[in-house]
């Protein structure tokens, strides 16, 4: 069965956490896109020119060491607005959607234009105010000394750049289904997502 998820939306709005969860449930693999631009993002801040990163880039450097600092999450969506870079990234993203027995994949431009034609598509949305409080709490767990204020500047200049860049632009596909979960715990907007997504794999099969 091929059946592919395309789940997108902003910095800290629940995506990684729902797209882990509906791999779970369904059985399906899942790719966190964002950690491609990452890896880039850390060679970059190590010297490496970005599109000869994203060119070279291996499935290994996905799990190495932390990529989910506030720094790499800087560096990441400074080469994301690179053509080249996007573009070298889209063969390992498809081929990863396509694989057999399903995908999950998370990011900004999986169902505008990783996968346009993906059976189900999410555009995962809070206020800019409740994903700076979770990732606060997220990087304070890990013994980061951030400040909220800190997180909150940082979130909105993300979006900012995502948003406004001219190479796949963060948005919702017109045929998105919208989940904002400003007022949800994780367990409901999970509960929704698998609602949805349950509702199309019959025709699927
Ligand atoms: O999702 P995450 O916060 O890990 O993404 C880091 C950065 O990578 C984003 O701010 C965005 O600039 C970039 N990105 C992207 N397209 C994707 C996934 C991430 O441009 N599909």
């Amino acid at each position: 069965m091929r059946f592919t998820v395309a789940i997108d939306g902003p910095a800290a709005a629940g995506k990684g956490t729902i797209s882990k969860g509906v791999a779970a449930h369904f059985g399906f693999a899942h790719l966190d896109t964002g950690l491609l631009y990452r890896a880039v993002g850390r060679r970059m801040l190590g010297g490496t020119d970005p599109v000869t990163a994203a060119q070279e880039l291996s499935a290994d450097e996905l799990e190495q060491g932390d990529l989910r600092t506030a720094e790499i999450a800087q560096a990441a969506s400074k080469v994301a607005v690179i053509p080249e870079v996007r573009s070298a990234l889209v063969d390992f993203q498809r081929a990863f959607a396509r694989r057999a027995g399903g995908a999950v994949l998370d990011g900004r431009d999986i169902g505008t234009v990783i996968c346009p034609t993906a059976e189900i598509k999410l555009f995962v949305t809070a206020s800019a105010e409740v994903r700076a409080q979770r990732r606060y709490l997220e990087l304070n767990a890990k013994g980061s000394d951030v400040t909220r204020e800190q997180v909150l500047a940082d979130v909105r200049e993300r979006d900012a750049r995502d948003a406004d860049r001219s190479t796949a632009p963060m948005k919702p596909a017109e045929d998105a289904v919208m989940l904002d979960t400003t007022d949800l715990n994780i367990q409901t907007a999970l509960a929704k997502a698998v609602a949805v997504i349950g509702e199309k794999l019959p025709t699927a099969r």
